[in-house]
């Protein structure tokens, strides 16, 4: 492997030493690896680390995943740490043979629906990336989906939802006094009470849309808040509608974080350089 590169990204440092992007800054926390430079994105910064540090780390992995090994065992005890780790080594399999089997049905589908379902596929894994602990990658799946809007339609199996979500309010001192005198929490106060006049309002503020991608045996479905995308439609009321019920909480928005098993199946820098590439095609 040659390794030159003077910066490079937690998700290239993940890919070489074999390890998850969580893993990448517990050995931040633990003092083998210092960040060099930070990327400003809206939802968040990515790390990029010193080529030479990680290249050195290299022949030092598997004695500090045996400490880490060793850490585990002590936390949760041996045997169940034992079989976690072996529950990680299938779920890495299972992941791998789901991706190979995904991959491979693609191939009988029109082009721009392979094109499609791919990128659905990748997004689908960067979801669970942003959501442990890689935030800055809530740019990029803004991106994706805008170009699902731009240059996809039903003909391809993508349909998109308008889910209409209640508004924001935030009481004005006037309303903040009266939940105070009543003894009670200013959000007790707007769910018993609303607001007034006086009180700011956002309207769509826990509004979204819904992207579903369906053909075939392929499903896949994404979110994206009503302030991220709503630049992105002409006009929304002619979007198919639905009420958002009360209740939904925010896993509902932001999916599952991923495991270890999964990230080594499909890893960050698979998932970023194919959506990439997809965003670079033109049809
Ligand atoms: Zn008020």
């Amino acid at each position: 492997m040659v390794l030159k590169e003077k910066y490079m990204s937690a998700a290239r440092v993940s890919e070489i030493l074999g390890i998850t992007p969580p893993s990448v800054r517990r050995l931040v926390r633990e003092g083998f690896l210092e960040v060099k430079k930070t990327k400003k994105y809206k939802a968040g910064s990515e790390l990029y680390f010193d080529g030479g540090t990680v290249k050195a780390l290299l022949p030092r992995m598997p004695a500090l995943r045996r400490k880490w090994h060793l850490e585990e065992n002590r936390r949760i005890g041996g045997k169940k740490a034992a079989f976690k780790r072996a529950i990680d080594v299938k779920k890495t399999s299972r992941h791998s043979n789901l991706k190979k089997r995904f991959l491979h049905s693609l191939e009988f589908y029109p082009e721009k629906v392979t094109s499609l379902l791919r990128a659905s596929y990748f997004l689908y894994h960067l979801n669970h990336y942003a959501k442990t602990g890689e935030e800055y990658l809530y740019d990029l799946k803004g991106e994706i989906l805008k170009k699902f809007t731009d240059d996809f339609t039903d003909v391809e199996g993508l349909n998109i939802i308008f889910i209409e979500g209640a508004q924001k309010v935030i009481l004005c001192d006037g309303c903040r006094d009266r939940a105070r005198n009543m003894g009670i929490s200013y959000l007790k106060y707007k769910n018993n009470h609303g607001g007034c006049s006086r009180c700011q309002r956002e309207e769509n503020y826990y509004s979204l849309f819904e992207f579903r991608v369906e053909y075939g045996e392929h499903k896949f479905c994404f979110h994206t808040p009503y302030k991220t995308a709503k630049k992105w439609f002409e006009n929304i009321a002619e979007l198919p509608h639905k009420i958002r019920e009360k209740g939904e909480d925010e896993a509902f928005l932001f999916g599952r974080p991923i495991s270890e098993g999964e990230a080594r199946a499909v890893t960050l820098k698979e998932v970023t350089g194919e959506l990439e590439s997809f965003l670079g095609t033109y049809y």
